[in-house]
């Protein structure tokens, strides 16, 4: 069943304000020229690395990288491939409809991290911060073994 929780940002540890800061901090690169929607995100890797990104929107749509899978990509090319957390500051200028990401970048990312991510959602105003958990958002994330594919990441919980 599907779960979150709000938390003031005062109430953060230490690490989860650094990665909203980080978010935050490169959200205004965030590229889109059909929607101007500007979104941050920072991963905190296993080994305490923070890799950051955001969205870069296409002409097409169709191509349009979310900025979560872009921080999820600079963790990976820089050879970190097991996330522990992320933070999100979306486009909207309030979060107050708690959180709301997409299968696409749920998907993504649980390619790299267990059920208990965290995936935590902010604003730029630092107030109300949403967060729940990769298995309560995304409990059965795809893992190949619906084609018979082998794969070691279907051994994984
Ligand atoms: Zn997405």
């Amino acid at each position: 069943m599907f779960r979150e929780y709000k938390i003031s940002f005062d109430k953060l540890p230490e690490d989860e304000k650094e990665l909203i800061n980080e978010a935050i901090a490169v959200r205004k690169f965030g590229y889109s020229t059909r929607s101007g929607a500007k979104v941050g995100a920072a991963v905190k890797t296993a080994n305490g690395k923070i890799y950051t990104g955001v969205n870069v929107g296409n002409v097409t749509s169709t191509l349009n990288v979310h900025a979560e899978v872009a921080a999820a990509c600079n963790a990976v090319g820089d050879g970190n491939v097991k996330l522990t957390k992320i933070a999100i500051v979306p486009f909207e200028e309030n979060t107050d409809k708690g959180i709301t990401q997409c299968g696409v970048c749920l998907q993504f990312l649980s390619e790299f991290a267990d059920g208990n991510f965290k995936y935590i959602v902010a604003d730029e105003k630092r107030e109300t911060v949403y967060y729940t958990f990769l298995k309560d958002i995304f409990p059965k994330p795809f893992r190949g073994q619906l084609r018979g594919v082998p794969s070691k990441l279907s051994k994984r919980k």
